[in-house]
């Protein structure tokens, strides 16, 4: 086979990789994406996308189940209900179908020469690639390393039988009576509460004193309020130990030093990702690293000349936006473009009941910084809007300097608050003032006008409450 030269090779094509390629390929670069799997990397294929529609899917049960009982306040009633957990998955499959094709469809659309195989490292400069017809070299004058992440097992608790991946859950064909979730960060908690949707009875277990510990407890209540509703066991402080010598369930020590047993159909491990370095001859290489992460500078490269690195594989936080603007970005750093990396924030959603959205910084972490803070928040149940969505849990919460009035973070937890990111990050990218969200006249009735309040809270001028 005839080694293909390039001036850029991007390896994965998951978010970070692809858009990487496009936005390349858009600027004339000549450029060749390596894909061992799947266009669309993790996010597309077994991330961000099937969780959502699996999440969709199970409030829409959810929400008919409901109904069942006749108490209804709106006065709806239906019959009865059910679930076909192998038809969910059919139809999931098919949103990521479109999505996967759509990017292959872009990177053609953008000239982007798309190799299939598995990539390995011969040098900072080549790269073998194990395709279907034959190992492909490609000789390239910059490399992108878009690598991702997998999910990280537990020594106790290999993967395999009821011991599954949040991938794997993401492809269950039958839905689990009793579903045993380890690790209680965003992954395992937004597949818990999708399953206590569909009507798995969900036990979570977690090391740490609280579920989702990247949060802050008072962004956190909501959600461990709708947990004990939905009567979700929690299990905190206590630590996965093996499953039980019959196989049946899954051993834990608790917070006290003492073993229980959880009875389980399926254990979802989702202990946290790890970057995807080994098998692509990154080893050999000896770049820098960052912990288990590869070392970038802000302008993503790597401690060898010609090398970046973008995405879950130069660390946290490993969201595919994050991913994505470090491929545009780079791209343009290839073409000669002056740029480095200048985000003031990235936002992360936590896509649970209620949903929970952090841009910027907490109040506890801008005190932490010195800054002496004004904080406003806006409970949902004084928004018109939240009351008539039946949405009344959660609030906006905006953190600003009490010099300036500059807002240094915005956070929200309730129904649909994904949606308010945008705001979030747009504010804070843009360096406004309290005074700018409090004087921007916000649409009635939506729940957008909670973040207006809390401006105006934070001001000491709240109109509705
Ligand atoms: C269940 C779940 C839900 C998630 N939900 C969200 C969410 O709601 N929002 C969000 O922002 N993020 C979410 N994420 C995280 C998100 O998926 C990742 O941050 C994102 O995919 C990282 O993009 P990436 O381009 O760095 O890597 P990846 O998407 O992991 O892509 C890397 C690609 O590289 C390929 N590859 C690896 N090694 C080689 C090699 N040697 N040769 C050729 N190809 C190779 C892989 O096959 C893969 O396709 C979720 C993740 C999971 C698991």
């Amino acid at each position: 086979m005839k080694d293909i030269v390039c001036k850029l090779l991007v390896i994965g094509a998951g978010p970070g990789g692809y858009v990487c390629a496009i936005r390349a390929g858009q600027l004339g670069i000549d450029t060749v994406i390596v894909e061992a799997r799947k266009p669309g990397g993790t996010c597309l294929n077994v991330g961000c996308i099937p969780s959502k529609a699996l999440i969709h899917a199970a409030d829409e049960f959810d929400a008919a189940r409901r109904l069942l009982d006749g108490r209804s306040p709106l006065g709806i009633k239906v019959d009865g209900v059910t679930i076909d957990l192998a038809g969910t998955m059919a139809w999931k499959d098919g949103i990521v179908g479109r999505l996967t094709s759509g990017v292959s469809a872009l990177l053609q659309k953008a000239s982007v020469k798309v190799v299939h195989g598995r990539a390995t490292f011969r040098d900072g400069k080549t790269v073998a690639v194990e395709t279907e017809t034959g190992m492909q070299i490609i000789r390239a004058e910059n490399l992108v390393i878009a690598t991702g992440s997998e999910p990280v097992e537990l020594p106790n608790l290999p993967f395999g039988g009821k011991v599954i991946s949040s991938t794997d859950a993401l492809n269950l064909q039958v839905l689990p009576k009793k579903l045993v979730v380890v690790g209680g960060g965003y992954i395992g908690l937004e597949l818990g509460m999708a399953f206590s949707k569909m009507g798995s009875e969900v036990a979570i277990v977690e090391a740490a004193g609280q579920i989702l510990p990247q949060y802050d407890a008072e962004l956190v209540r909501p959600v461990a309020k709708k947990l004990k509703e939905r009567a979700v066991a929690l299990h905190m402080l206590a630590k996965a130990q093996g499953l039980s010598a019959d196989g049946s369930s899954l051993v834990i020590e608790t917070a006290d030093g003492s073993r229980e047993q959880l009875p389980a159909d399926q254990i979802l491990v989702t202990v946290g990702r790890r970057p995807t370095i080994s098998g692509a001859g990154l080893e050999e290489l000896d770049l820098d690293r960052s912990g288990p992460y590869l070392r970038i500078d802000d302008r993503c490269r790597t401690s060898m000349r010609g090398i970046y690195a973008i995405g879950d594989v130069t660390g946290e936080p490993m969201l595919a936006h994050r991913a994505m603007a470090q491929g545009e970005m780079v791209a343009e750093i290839i073409a000669g473009r002056k740029r480095s990396w200048d985000k003031r924030c990235i936002p992360a959603v936590c896509f649970t009941d209620p949903e929970i959205v952090i841009a910027g910084l907490s109040p506890d972490e801008a005190r932490a910084q010195g800054y002496e803070i004004r904080v406003g928040q806006f409970p949902f149940s004084a928004n018109a809007r939240a009351m008539t969505m039946q949405s009344e849990d959660g609030f906006v919460r905006v953190v600003a300097r009490a010099d300036t009035n500059l807002v240094l973070g915005l956070q929200a937890v309730g129904r649909g608050v994904s949606e308010l990111s945008a705001t979030f990050s747009l504010a804070i990218e843009m360096c406004a003032r309290l005074e700018d969200i409090a004087g921007t006249i916000h649409a009635h009735p939506t729940r957008s006008e909670a973040v207006q309040e809390a401006a105006l809270k934070a001001l000491g001028q709240a109109l509705h409450l």
